[in-house]
């Protein structure tokens, strides 16, 4: 009977793909180093998501 330690062993794996942040569950194990996804670690090498933003920011400039 080892369907229940699977069990607690795939929540773990869950865990350790969840990121604690955006709550996104990715399909590989996050960095443990960062502790969240890449995307919330590194928001700004991230893709914009508003581009409007971006060309605010720009005009500031
Ligand atoms: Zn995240």
């Amino acid at each position: 009977m080892t369907s229940r330690r699977c069990g607690a062993l795939a929540l773990a794996m869950l865990a350790r793909r969840t990121c604690p942040k955006c709550q996104v569950v990715y399909g590989y194990c996050l960095p443990t180093s960062l502790g969240m996804c890449v995307l919330c670690a590194y928001p700004d090498t991230s893709t914009p998501t508003n581009p409007s933003a971006n060309h605010a920011s720009l005009k500031g400039s």
